[in-house]
């Protein structure tokens, strides 16, 4: 379970990143960020859930933060675009039944100071 988590962080991250240097550099990232927002979603659920069992039953109690980790990290699941949402915009990317739509304004470029 630990493992896990530690797995998934740095996937999260990575996919973050991705997402942040193609904004940065004024790309269309709507498939990314859909990606990015789905998997960090389930990730901190996962990781939230075993760590209530970790907690044994502390875990379970309102005495420890670990339950209201739980409770926290269900709502990203659903809101911004549910799972199942995300989940048919992704497979629909991955077999090419979906194409972004030309933008009408592209993004600015971030240019530090
Ligand atoms: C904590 C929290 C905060 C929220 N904050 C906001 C907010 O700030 N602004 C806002 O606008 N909304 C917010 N919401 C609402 C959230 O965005 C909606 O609940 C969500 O979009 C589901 O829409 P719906 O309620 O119309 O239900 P529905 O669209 O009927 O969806 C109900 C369920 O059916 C599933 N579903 C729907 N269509 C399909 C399909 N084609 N295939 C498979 N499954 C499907 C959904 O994934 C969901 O699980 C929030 C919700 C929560 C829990």
């Amino acid at each position: 379970m630990i493992a896990r988590m530690a797995r998934d962080y740095e996937i999260c991250k990575l996919l973050y990143f991705n997402v942040a240097w193609m904004k940065n550099n004024g790309l269309r990232h709507t498939r990314e960020v859909s990606m990015c927002k789905q998997y960090a979603a389930d990730a901190a659920f996962n990781a939230a859930n075993d760590a209530v069992e970790i907690h044994g039953a502390y875990g379970y109690s309102a005495e420890y933060p670990v339950e209201r980790y739980l409770r926290n990290s269900r709502a990203p699941i659903i809101y911004e675009g549910t799972r199942e949402v995300h989940t048919i915009l992704q497979a629909e990317y991955a077999l090419g039944y979906r194409e972004d739509r030309p933008m009408k304004k592209s993004l600015p470029k971030y240019e530090p100071d």
